[in-house]
């Protein structure tokens, strides 16, 4: 179908026909759709627009990955009908590895992911994954020995809340991009970014972009300052007085 660019859900109904084809590609799997769903309505009752707490949240989660030493953005299907181009230039403006990660089988979808990346000339983690990461079940617990395993900070999107938990048991510090403000993702990252990340990632490459240039101590106050649990009851009050468009 094609959509007119007036179309005042434009945005929405373009993520609709990633996912789908997505599907039909086998990158996303029929599960990954409801998730979108849930993200839809979620961005729905954020007015479909990057608000002033997600700029907040931008700008801590920029700080945290340039000052990581091992970062680590992890990818699964949807992230990646979505917006694998985005997440590329997101990598290099870090600079951080990429690392393909994924919930329900097929295996073989870490391939279909990497090849993805490759067609837009990056080289990613995951497709064969050597260590695990404790108290997870599925494919997901299966991480890259040079990738996750070692990474400091990971930043990931669409997830559940117990890789969440795992990776923060593990050590690691997590920045997740979740649109549910209550997701227990959201709950327990250290950052979360309520979001879609069609917006949030070419923001954060914005951000990182110019933070590389800053010093550290101000990027070490940016993420002193920052109060998850503050950002996330604020997302939350703005979504009841009524957000949408
Ligand atoms: P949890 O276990 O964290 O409580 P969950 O069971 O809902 O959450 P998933 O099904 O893995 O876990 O959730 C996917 C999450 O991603 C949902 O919270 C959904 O709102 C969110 N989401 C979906 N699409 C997008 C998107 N485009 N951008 C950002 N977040 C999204």
């Amino acid at each position: 179908m094609k959509i007119p660019k007036n179309h005042p859900r434009y945005n929405s109904l373009m993520q609709r026909e990633l996912i789908e084809d997505g599907v039909k590609r086998g990158i996303v799997t029929q599960t990954g759709m409801i998730a979108h769903g849930r993200g839809e309505a979620f961005d729905y009752l954020l007015g479909e627009k990057t608000n002033p707490e997600a700029r907040k949240q931008i700008g801590a989660a920029a700080a945290m990955l340039v000052l990581a030493k091992r970062p680590v953005i992890s990818v699964n299907g949807n992230a990646t009908a979505l917006c694998a181009k985005e997440i590329a230039g997101l990598a290099k403006a870090i600079p951080a590895r990429i690392e393909a990660n994924i919930f329900y089988p097929p295996e073989k979808r870490r391939k279909i992911i990497a090849r993805e990346f490759a067609k837009l000339g990056a080289k990613i983690l995951g497709t064969k994954p050597t260590k695990k990461i404790r108290g997870l079940g599925s494919a997901r617990s299966n991480v890259d020995a040079e990738g996750i395993w070692k990474a400091d900070v990971v930043l990931v999107m669409l997830e559940d809340g117990d890789r969440t938990e795992a990776l923060r048991k593990s050590g690691k510090k997590v920045i997740a991009i979740d649109l549910n403000p209550l997701s227990r993702t959201a709950q327990k990252a250290n950052i979360a970014i309520v979001d879609n990340i069609t917006r949030a990632v070419p923001m954060l490459e914005k951000k990182a972009g110019e933070f590389r240039k800053k010093g550290e101590k101000l990027l070490r106050a940016k993420i002193k300052q920052f109060n998850n649990k503050k950002n996330l009851d604020s997302v939350l009050s703005r979504m009841r007085k009524g957000n949408t468009k």
